[in-house]
């Protein structure tokens, strides 16, 4: 096929023009050099990176000079991560009045729900079948049912399903609604401190090493990157580390054919898309802090799922079923807990315990058990100020992760943790002594439910 052709038809599908006159000033003065229809530019002949401090090598030791890191942006309220906790601290900080900046280390938002293919939204609902995720969370659901990206259906047992595109869609368009300023492709690295007090994080991008400061944190990470960074204690948990996938053409298995032989095992559960299922994974308990660990199960995980699906593919009826794709993010369930002011404990759970200081309600799985509240404390740290947590590394006991970390309770927590920021910097005082009735009007107005 001719390529300018296809490059015709691709600009043209892409609105060329816009692209065009947005690319124009930075053309001129730049000579263009490519013959192909492509374009490039030489932008500096002789660049040396500036701002350089490498590591040298002493004594058989690698050091880290000293270095003034350039600060590129000042903000109310940082939240780092963009997953389900981050985006709903991001919104509801925006929509509580104060400045919001929300850096991620990929190039999308939904961290384990869309990058990890976290298909099913389990927890928002308790016994008796009553949904305690509302907020921003359940706007989420209803905006994804609107979408045609998603199949809610709230009865105990039928979980709301979503679309991973879907997903990452729809966080653009909230995120854009509130204009939260975002910085993609950035890992955040440290913190900034001084003694116990938090002032901002440094990121790691294709930019290089940067600041950026801010008067409260949100340490939406999912593995407590942030607040480790800055020093707050925490315990370390290891974990099952899954790698979840999804296989199509399920609408083309031949059921004359398949019809006398066992059906597949593990053929996952329905997604909006027709004909693809999502496969979660179990996967060994192992610590998702250890690089190499992490490595060798992608690489494990990877070849497992392939050869699975062959064997799937070697029944008759399912020669058509084929795998999609793999999750581009393993599936890290828990790594980092915070020691919070408080703890969620499963005691209180089972005597459903409530907080003078509550700040949401969480749900279980197939609604098993009853209301559990949710106390402010579980999201301050010990002694570090000016940093709160949200999502899956809130300050809970083990035998409550897994009912912390599914994705409703990560919106409660992350919708609480964004309007705690807000609130402690429109009152010029640190999330610690912040007025949580203050905190809980707030959340109401933004229909939380708080029990
Ligand atoms: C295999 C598997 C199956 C699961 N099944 C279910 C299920 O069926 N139903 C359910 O409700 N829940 C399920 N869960 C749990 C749920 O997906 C997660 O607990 C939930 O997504 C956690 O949300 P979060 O926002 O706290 O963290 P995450 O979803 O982990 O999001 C964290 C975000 O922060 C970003 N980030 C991390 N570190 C940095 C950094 N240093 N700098 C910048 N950005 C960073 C990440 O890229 C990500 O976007 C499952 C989890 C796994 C792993």
């Amino acid at each position: 096929m001719d390529d300018s052709l296809n490059r015709r038809d691709w600009l043209r599908t892409l609105g060329a023009s816009g692209l065009a006159a947005g690319l124009g000033a930075w053309h001129a003065g730049h000579a263009a050099a490519q013959e192909s229809g492509f374009q490039s530019s030489v932008i500096d002949q002789h660049e040396v990176q500036p701002n350089r401090a490498c590591p040298s090598l002493t004594d058989g030791k690698v050091i880290q000079p000293r270095r003034e890191l350039p600060v590129v942006h000042q903000t109310d309220v940082l939240v780092v991560g963009g997953g389900p906790a981050g985006v709903c601290a991001a919104i509801a900080a925006r929509r509580a009045g104060v400045d919001v900046t929300l850096v991620e280390r990929y190039g999308h938002f939904g961290g384990l729900w869309s990058g990890g293919l976290v298909l099913v939204i389990l927890g928002h609902i308790v016994k008796g079948g009553k949904q305690v995720c509302q907020g921003i969370g359940e706007e989420m659901m209803r905006r994804l049912d609107k979408l045609d990206g998603a199949i809610i259906d709230r009865r105990p047992g039928a979980n709301p399903t979503v679309d991973a595109e879907a997903v990452k869609y729809l966080m653009v368009e909230m995120i854009e609604e509130v204009q939260a300023k975002v910085f993609l492709h950035c890992w955040g690295v440290d913190a900034i401190v001084n003694g116990n007090t938090v002032h901002g994080a440094v990121f790691e991008s294709k930019s290089g090493r940067q600041a950026i400061l801010a008067k409260t944190v949100v340490d939406a990470t999912g593995d407590g990157d942030l607040f480790a960074a800055a020093g707050a204690e925490y315990e370390r948990r290891s974990h099952n580390i899954g790698l979840v996938s999804r296989i199509g053409n399920l609408d083309r298995v031949d059921r004359a054919r398949a019809e006398g032989s066992p059906k597949p095992r593990n053929l996952g559960g329905r997604t909006p898309v027709p004909g693809v299922n999502w496969v979660n994974m179990h996967g060994p308990e192992v610590d998702g802090l250890d690089v190499e660990t992490l490595t060798r199960l992608e690489l494990n995980h990877r070849k497992f799922i392939w050869k699975n699906m062959q064997k799937v593919r070697r029944t008759p009826g399912y020669e058509k079923v084929y795998l999609m794709e793999t999750a581009p993010q393993l599936g890290v369930r828990i790594t980092r807990v915070l020691n919070g002011l408080q703890r969620v404990t499963l005691d209180d759970l089972k005597a459903a315990t409530t907080f003078a200081d509550v700040i949401g309600v969480g749900g279980a799985s197939n609604g098993q058990h009853g209301e559990w509240q949710i106390p402010y404390g579980a999201l301050v740290p010990e002694k570090t100020d000016n940093l709160l947590a949200a999502g899956r590394c809130i300050s809970a006991e083990i035998r409550m992760a897994d009912l912390v970390r599914l994705i409703p309770n990560c919106f409660v927590t992350g919708h609480a943790a964004g309007v705690a920021a807000a609130v402690a910097v429109a009152d010029g005082c640190r999330p610690r002594d912040v007025d949580v009735k203050k905190v809980q009007r707030v959340l109401q107005e933004q229909e939380a439910y708080l029990g």
